[in-house]
């Protein structure tokens, strides 16, 4: 039986982990925080899922939370006027072709790792480094690093031509709330506010039950940039408010009452993103792969990183089953990477360009959408798959004939 090691249990490995073992594979996951630690955590993400990506949680049997989590049928876009006077210029509601979901990875990974014992793996808890790497890597046949923003990733070379950016490019600051005033349909309010940085409103499922996520990717040292890691959530929370008010009034009546679902709600963070060759080299000379953020790390301002990394573990399962028992060289870690590269090279293009102050053509196509109907429906959709809208934000010609 061919064993792998998986280093990570997020929302890369632990899919992939229980993956593998269902098709028969001996699987070890090791992972620094245990699942009680993780459920009793800060929380760790906005994790909204999107339709193709939740297709492949279900093919594994990992659409537990059908029944309890908010559905999420559109994206609600809107943009505030650029004179700063917390005003809406104009704003529509896009339908999803499939529901999304978001729920909280402290209720989603604790009960992934149950379950990756409940069939059979082998779960180590222990924080990887390199010498323990090189352990893995004489008993495995393939050891995998899903190790996400964690420093083990960072043997993992970043590659200059796929990463624009080498310092971060948002302040992210994020509270779960509740008693946040529901709108009629249950989508994600995703506001720009230019010069200035973005608001996102996401229905989610917490260890409470539902809550809305309310999360501000601020453009750094710009007027939103206003959070302290030091901030309890309460803090946080006022602080949001405060900027809901001035920068985004027509939102501050649903959030007036808005309280932290519990005092490990708040988040607050900056990080480059970065893209990074996906075979790494141990001291030794032997080869690992890297698997989802510890090698194709974007910025959440599009919310694509579960996406991907969802997406990402589906390819890395199937072509570790198509190899049957030829050995796993760097050739083929090298292709496998590429093929979920390739997979979620849009989303990267996507998340990187919205980064950037938006040129003419996109602020027309979003004010188009708002009279609209089927553009506005395009342009949700490309939150679940971005490889449909990147032509559009890229082309001044596609984006006027759209
Ligand atoms: C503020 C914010 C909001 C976001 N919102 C969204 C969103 O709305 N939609 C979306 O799709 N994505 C979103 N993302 C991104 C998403 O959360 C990540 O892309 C996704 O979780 C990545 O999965 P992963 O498996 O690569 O890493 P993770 O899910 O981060 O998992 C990595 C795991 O490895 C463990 N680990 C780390 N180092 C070690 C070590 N040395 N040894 C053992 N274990 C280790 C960690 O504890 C963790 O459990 C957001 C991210 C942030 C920061």
């Amino acid at each position: 039986m061919r064993h792998i090691t998986i280093v990570g249990g997020g929302q890369g490995g632990l899919p992939l982990a229980i993956g593998l073992l269902k098709a028969g594979y001996k699987v070890r996951l090791v992972q620094n925080r245990s699942a009680a630690d993780l459920a009793a955590g800060k929380v760790l993400s906005s994790q909204c899922v999107f339709g193709t990506a939740r297709t492949e949680e279900r093919k594994l049997g990992l659409d537990l939370w059908d029944q309890e989590a908010p559905s999420i049928v559109g994206m609600r876009i809107a943009v505030a006027a650029p004179d700063g006077s917390g005003n809406k210029a104009f704003g529509f509601v896009g339908n999803l072709a499939e529901p999304a979901q978001s729920v909280d990875q402290r209720v989603k990974f604790p009960r992934f790792i149950e379950l990756f014992a409940t069939l059979g793996g082998d779960l180590e808890i222990a924080e990887a480094g390199i010498p323990e790497l090189e352990r893995y890597a004489k008993d495995s046949d393939l050891v995998i690093v899903a190790a996400g923003k964690g420093a083990v990733s960072q043997l993992f070379e970043r590659d200059a031509a796929r990463s624009p950016y080498d310092k971060p490019m948002r302040a992210l600051s994020l509270v779960y709330t509740q008693s946040t005033k529901p709108y009629d349909r249950t989508c994600v309010t995703a506001t720009l506010i230019p010069g200035a940085g973005e608001l996102f409103m996401i229905p989610a499922l917490t260890t409470s039950g539902p809550c809305e996520i309310l999360f501000f990717e601020a453009g750094p040292g710009g007027p939103l940039d206003a959070f302290d890691p030091s901030m309890d959530a309460d803090a946080q929370l006022a602080a949001i408010k405060a900027l809901i008010k001035k920068f985004v009034s027509w939102e501050y009546d649903r959030v007036a009452d808005a309280a932290p679902t519990d005092a490990n709600a708040g988040l607050i963070g900056r990080f480059a993103p970065t893209i990074r060759k996906g075979t790494g080299h141990l001291p030794s000379g032997k080869p690992v792969l890297g698997l989802a953020d510890a090698v194709i790390l974007n910025d959440p301002i599009v919310g694509q990183g579960s996406n991907n990394a969802m997406k990402a573990a589906a390819i890395y399962l199937d072509a570790i089953i198509q190899r049957g028992n030829a050995p796993f060289d760097p050739a083929w870690m090298d292709a496998t990477f590429e093929a979920a590269f390739r997979r979620v090279e849009a989303s990267t293009n996507w998340s990187n360009m919205i980064l950037m102050p938006p040129p003419p053509h996109v602020v027309e196509l979003l004010a188009r959408a708002a009279g609209k109907q089927a553009l506005a429906d395009r342009v949700a959709q490309g939150f679940d798959e971005p490889a449909t809208i990147v032509p559009l934000f890229a082309d001044p010609a596609l984006a006027a004939a759209a």
